[in-house]
């Protein structure tokens, strides 16, 4: 099983088949379930298929040596064998195994003609034990301690100690003595112990007391000091299960049974440098003996079991079992999450802007409407200016007459001061009634930059709207009269507005009495409503709104005026509800129109 030394190589002159489809035949020693061999002749099949394109007949031979271990048996396979291929003589034949080869080498003449014949699998030593003949050509398998050795130094750069595991079959004790050679060097840095001559019990238990910082490399265990019998993965795996140090050696099949690792030939490996003899030979070129290659393999699951890292292995390393990472393994969960955290940042982005955007919306129609509303007091102002100048008219002209009577009673030539007195306290109170009308007449035209939020009583607020309408229902002949809750109707908003409201639809009830030869009132009224809410309800004596209009009156230009806008009720509603508000249209039994103006209460204060 180890070193193959040959002192032959052999070429071949010519094609040895010149027939387009080579035959190759393929020799396992044992049957299809014994993973070693079956591994490299699959390998051994895919490299030449590959090769040739598919052109190729492969021809495999299970020989089940182990299960029919006896010479008749391999007697009657060879002359069956010789009889199968008796027309299809293989061109080249491969031997995977020392017992295959062994039997190609005994039955080459019966069985394969001419064919080249190539054996893999085993090493030096068996080789020359089997006295290969000159033309066999052989890929062979080299296993050095040396290589394993370092593999583990480079995990273990304290380790102190090495202990090297190995069996007492004649060839464990072989490869014994051969380690011994060629870790001479190499076990100068370490204090060494050999783990041999020793029962199964005897390995396990001795492992299982390491210190940790000690290196163990495992040979073989085909026998143990008892003789029982161990495939030595089998014999690796009870050891390495409660080591407490890392086991390494140079076989592929430890790895999967408790090896960290080392440097090994793989199956595969030997399998495609088998393949690469065989494609050479069908092809005629001149073929010699090889070795298979070595990898550094390492087990992923032992570098974690003994906290060593995958950056300290050699480069080119092959790392088997890597538990894929977190990303790896959920990497569509992880896609998915992703994607979904995206969209969601960019829903959350746009809904911000569309917030932004929507605020500085609000803030632009906000001042809109303030304009439409100043707009709306100037019209107004325009439509009571004839009556409030007439209603100003009295107080100056009071003024000028009381002024005059003054004079008059100065230039007397007793002047009854008393009589002065009384004349100057009229003026007075005429001058307050002008500052009064004309104060309502600022208040009426007050621009308002931002909403002014105040607490106010919607009685006092309707009394004043009244003040400045009452001229205007004089002039045209109109009663107007007022009830006003008992109870305060406290209401938060801006007045200037609210008042707007109670001028827009009083002056259109006024519009609405136009018709001589008529009753004209108008009635206005405040009241706490059952459900809490402040109402102002404006009613006229008028001819009413048509039923089919009543909600259209509401619309923007809707006017059935001459010189109409039809803007004052669609204003009236947009700031009542700006302010929580409600405002309704109807019609009184008894003809004429209600307007009815409600707002909610604004709520005490809290502390
Ligand atoms: P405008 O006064 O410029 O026409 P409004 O929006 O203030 O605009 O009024 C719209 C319409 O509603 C009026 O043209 C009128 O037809 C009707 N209207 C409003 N108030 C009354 C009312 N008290 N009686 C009858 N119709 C009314």
């Amino acid at each position: 099983m180890l070193l193959f030394v040959t002192s032959h190589s052999t070429a071949v002159g010519e094609a040895i088949n010149q027939d387009p489809s080579p035959r190759v035949l393929v020799i396992y020693p044992y049957d299809e379930r014994v993973a070693a061999t079956t591994v490299a002749g699959e390998a051994v099949r895919n490299r030449l298929l590959e090769a040739t394109g598919g052109k190729i007949d492969l021809f495999s031979e299970f020989l089940d040596l182990s299960r029919f271990p006896e010479h008749e048996h391999i007697e009657r396979m060879a002359q069956f064998l010789a009889i199968k291929y008796a027309d299809r003589r293989p061109d080249v034949v491969v031997a995977l195994g020392e017992q295959s080869a062994k039997f190609i080498v005994d039955h080459r003449a019966s069985l394969a003609g001419n064919a080249r014949i190539i054996v893999a699998g085993f090493n030096k030593s068996t080789g020359l034990q089997m006295n290969l003949p000159t033309d066999v050509i052989g890929a062979f398998t080299e296993f050095n301690i040396i290589k394993t050795a370092e593999f583990a130094r480079r995990l273990q750069p304290h380790a102190r100690k090495l202990f090297v595991i190995g069996g007492s079959s004649e060839f464990d004790r072989w490869w014994l003595e051969t380690a011994k050679a060629e870790l001479a060097e190499f076990s100068k840095d370490y204090v060494t112990t050999y783990l041999e001559d020793l029962t199964i019990e005897e390995f396990v238990a001795k492992t299982a007391a390491l210190p940790s910082n000690s290196i163990v490399l495992a040979l073989t265990i085909f026998k143990d000091r008892s003789g029982r019998n161990f495939i030595p993965r089998e014999a690796v795996k009870q050891i390495a299960a409660t080591a407490t140090a890392p086991v390494f050696g140079p076989y592929s099949t430890y790895i999967e049974y408790g090896s960290v690792g080392g440097n090994v030939v793989t199956f595969e490996a030997l399998g495609r440098t088998v393949a690469d003899l065989a494609f050479d030979a069908i092809q005629g070129k001149p073929i010699t003996h090889v070795q298979a290659p070595h990898f550094n393999v390492a087990d992923a699951r032992q570098l974690d079991r003994w906290g060593m890292s995958e950056k300290d292995l050699p480069p080119g390393t092959v790392l088997m079992f890597r538990q894929p990472s977190f990303l790896e393994q959920h990497w569509l969960a992880a896609l998915l999450a992703s994607a979904v955290i995206a969209v969601q940042s960019i829903a959350i982005i746009l809904l911000l802007v569309e917030r932004r955007r929507r605020r500085t919306a609000e803030v632009q129609s906000r001042h809109r409407l303030l304009e439409v509303i100043h707009l709306n007091q100037s019209a107004t102002a325009g439509a009571l200016s004839a009556s409030i100048a007439h209603e100003l008219n009295q107080p100056l002209g009071a003024i000028r007459s009381n002024a005059e009577a003054a004079s008059i009673v100065l230039r007397s030539a007793c002047p009854d001061l008393k009589l002065i007195e009384q004349i100057l306290a009229d003026i007075q109170d005429d001058d307050q009634r002008a500052h009064d009308i004309i104060s309502r007449m600022r208040g009426l035209l007050k621009k308002r930059a931002e909403i002014e939020w105040q607490e106010f009583d919607l009685n006092d607020l309707t009394a004043t709207a009244i003040k400045i309408l009452k001229g205007e229902a004089v002039r045209r002949g109109i009663e107007v009269s007022s009830t006003h809750a008992s109870d305060a109707l406290p209401v938060r908003a801006d007045k200037v507005h609210v008042q707007q409201v109670i001028l827009n639809i009083a002056i259109n009830a006024m519009d609405a009495m136009g018709k001589a030869g008529r009753e004209k009132k108008l009635m206005l009224e405040t009241r706490l409503t059952k459900d809490a809410n402040a109402e102002l309800s404006i009613s006229d004596s008028g001819d009413g709104i048509p039923d089919g209009k009543l909600a259209a009156i509401f619309e923007p230009f809707y006017t059935t005026k001459a010189s109409g806008t039809g803007l004052g009720l669609s204003i009236a509603r947009t700031i009542v509800e700006t302010y929580g508000g409600r405002i309704l249209a109807s019609n009184a039994r008894d003809g004429g129109a209600v307007f009815r103006v409600i707002f909610p209460l604004a709520k005490a204060e809290t502390t």
